[in-house]
């Protein structure tokens, strides 16, 4: 991959990134929360690989702020283990191993399990149409080929289901969880389990909206299996350096 296109994927989603409260907002929180959702976003459309070097300057001169805030925003997304941050190397994007892709989906089952279940009980009649929408759309983004798009789509769908619910700290959690497993995708996937994913998501939304709390569960547990099932995690004494990069820029393969 040229140098340059990191960066680019960065420009492109901080482009991309609509800014909540106007062109006019100028707090350093509002500033550190732009670089590092663009680079979230990055990161989760596949533009930005595992292991990509982050370099402070240029990040600050792409979103024209200091280099303190690019490194606040690098900072975070570190304590959000998506960036790996080695002194006197800078700043990397994260390159989660075997174990930690295990224990991601081992929170996720468990939260997720918990989390549709109270979704089948108490998410409103309006709640549900949203989120048959948001099924639309991903079928929509899946139909036309859209990467990013589906890519983003496929992995908001877990991460709105829990902002439904109304937990600030389930939603925050899962954001997170989310956004790794992108990584992890990236660097394990092997097969196009986008098609597969979207068909489970509607069979969930179905026992959602049947009031079915046990059906939901159980779709959620297979579903995030079978995604973690389409990793190659069997590679356990190579680990991460096993993942080529022809696999991770495979545009065929999807995660969520
Ligand atoms: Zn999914």
């Amino acid at each position: 991959m040229p140098a340059t296109a990191p960066l680019r994927a960065i420009r492109a989603a901080a482009s991309a990134a609509s800014p909540r409260r106007g062109r006019s907002e100028s707090s350093t929180d509002d500033a550190t929360r732009r670089i590092a959702d663009a680079i979230v976003a990055a990161i989760v459309e596949r533009r930005l690989m595992p292991g990509t070097k982050l370099a402070e300057q240029k990040i600050a001169d792409i979103f024209r702020v200091s280099r303190t805030l690019v490194r606040q925003a690098l900072n975070q997304l570190s304590r959000d283990q998506l960036v790996t941050l080695e002194r006197g190397r800078g700043a990397r994007v994260a390159r989660p191993s075997v174990d930690e892709a295990r224990q991601v989906f081992e929170v996720r089952r468990v939260l997720e399990a918990a989390m549709i279940r109270r979704a089948a009980h108490e998410l409103t009649g309006p709640q549900v149409k949203e989120l048959r929408a948001h099924l639309k759309a991903e079928q929509a983004a899946v139909g036309r080929l859209d990467i990013s798009g589906r890519t983003r789509l496929l992995a908001d769908f877990h991460v709105v289901i829990a902002g439904m619910l109304g937990n600030q700290v389930l939603a925050a959690m899962l954001s997170e969880l989310v956004s790794r497993s992108s990584l992890i995708a990236l660097m394990y996937q092997s097969a196009d389990s986008a098609g597969h994913s979207l068909d489970e998501h509607v069979a969930i939304v179905d026992a959602v909206e049947q009031r079915d709390a046990r059906t939901a569960a159980r779709l959620m547990a297979a579903h995030l299996a079978h995604v973690e099932e389409d990793l190659r995690l069997d590679f356990r004494s190579t680990g991460p350096t096993a993942a080529r990069p022809t696999t991770a820029l495979q545009p065929a393969a999807a995660f969520a």
